[in-house]
């Protein structure tokens, strides 16, 4: 993926910019891709070089790379009015008729919504309402999170300490609030020799309620959760985890939050993950999708309950003291009403359970590849996993270096996925079509073969 520098923007970059999830000194050497311009489920580099965005950009770009409609919703927005808070009694339409939306589109009982500008800086929100919630009642003892390990909920303070992953703790001090990671449910790599899948969701549930009564249920806060976990490398959880974490957040008092930030609005086939794995969060975390990640948007959608302490609180108070300047910006919450439009005119969500039976079975068809593990996926969101040794599962040493060469290989192909490690994640734009689902999988083929030259 060597890109010569020979422009000024390549020069340009690579003399000023910090890079996030970038080797920096590889990135002076062979400089950026320069992305220039997108059309449907394409990108564009700067050599005019064309790809399919088998991720949507970062799981985000549900609607595709030139939506007029989102620039026009922009644009109107803009020239009426391109900036207001929502700070001391202020409102303004675009935040009011988003967050009616979503009310409307979100599991009945979640009523109340809460913005900020990125899924981070939501769920460090959550991690302060849930404080402020348990201050409120009298609980200060209960502030403990339960998350689970290779979890992604952000990169902030609070959020990358939920995170579940290495690299987000290493060298950052993380964690930096009290959180306890518990197994990840994913079954191929956490399963123990001989057990089953439903001994395994057993064995985790267990794990959760010893841990629960261990640290004490009075210190335990609340329970966070991708449904199916994203950017730690797409794990489905197996059947009755969900709804098994739900039953026991209820016997001990604990909120539930479900982290939708890739999940929501169509992702797995249906409107939210929680819908898919059969439960009912407290707490429900969007951004991504919400606006095709054409503006920068996360929404927190929770109960009336949580509502209730929270505001009689803030009455006791005087405030609600958080919020950011761009809280409900109202030029990107424009842009995520005509969206969620978007969406749902065109029936995306239909059209993502329609062909996830095509893409995945698609994609399972290189299960019998002789470098990859599992196939794994559901809705419109995959992973195919690169192993040293299909029987042992053993991984590659070092991980990432192959699945960093497929990366490139895909890149050269025409395809942009991205690797997890070894693990090739795929997440198209809502919008492909049963000819684009079948491209992809021809591709990742494409890429597995001329892979396997590099793993002998
Ligand atoms: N939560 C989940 C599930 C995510 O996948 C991400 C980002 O990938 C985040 C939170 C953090 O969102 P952001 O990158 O907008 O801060």
């Amino acid at each position: 993926m060597t890109t010569p520098l020979s422009n000024s923007l390549h020069i340009a970059d690579i003399s000023t910019t910090l890079h996030p999830y970038t080797d920096a000194r590889k990135h002076e050497k062979q400089g950026p891709i320069v992305i220039d311009r997108g059309e449907g489920i394409h990108v564009y580099d700067s050599n005019g070089k064309k790809y399919i965005e088998a991720l949507s950009g970062l799981w985000s770009v549900a609607v595709g790379f030139n939506e007029q409609r989102l620039c026009d919703a922009a644009m109107a927005q803009m020239q009426k009015l391109p900036y207001y808070h929502t700070f001391a009694h202020k409102s303004h339409e675009p935040s009011i008729r988003l967050a009616e939306k979503l009310v409307e589109m979100t599991p009945e009982h979640l009523t109340r919504v809460f913005y900020t500008s990125s899924g981070s800086e939501a769920n460090d929100t959550v991690v302060k309402m849930v404080w402020f919630y348990n201050n409120a009642l009298g609980r200060p003892e209960k502030k403990k999170f339960l998350a689970r390990e290779k979890a992604y909920h952000g990169i902030t303070v609070a959020s990358g300490s939920l995170t579940g992953l290495p690299y987000n703790h290493k060298h950052f001090d993380l964690p930096a609030i009290p959180v306890v990671h518990l197994t990840c449910p994913h079954f191929y790599r956490f399963g123990q020799d001989g057990e089953t899948e439903a001994e395994f969701t057993q064995r985790l549930l267990a794990e959760a309620e010893e841990t629960i009564l261990r640290e004490g249920p009075e210190t335990i806060a609340a329970f966070i959760g991708e449904p199916v976990m994203g950017a730690g490398g797409v794990m489905v959880p197996p059947e009755g985890y969900w709804p098994g974490i739900e039953a026991l957040c209820r016997k001990y008092d604990i909120l539930l939050v479900s982290d939708e930030v890739i999940n929501g609005f169509g992702r797995l086939g249906t409107t939210f993950g929680c819908e898919k794995m059969g439960f009912k969060p407290d707490i429900l975390v969007t951004s991504k999708q919400l606006t095709s990640s054409y503006m920068p948007l996360a929404a927190i959608v929770f109960s009336e309950a949580v509502y209730d302490v929270i505001a009689d609180n803030t009455h006791a108070i005087g405030t609600f003291g958080h919020g950011y300047t761009a809280t409900g910006h109202p030029v990107a919450t424009a842009v995520g009403l005509e969206n969620l439009k978007i969406i749902e005119e065109r029936d995306l969500i239909g059209n993502a359970a329609r062909l996830s039976g095509p893409f995945q079975e698609g994609l399972r068809k290189y299960a019998d590849h002789p470098l990859v593990g599992e196939v794994r996926g559901t809705g419109l969101i995959a992973a195919l996993e690169m192993v040293a040794d299909k029987e042992t599962k053993r991984p590659f040493d070092p991980v990432g270096k192959l699945g960093g060469k497929a990366f490139e290989i895909g890149h050269e192909e025409g395809l942009i996925c991205r690797n997890l490690g070894d693990t090739l994640a795929l997440c198209p734009p809502l919008i492909i079509t049963e000819d684009d689902a079948a491209e992809i999988v021809r591709i990742m083929g494409v890429i597995l073969d001329r892979t396997l030259e590099f793993a002998k």
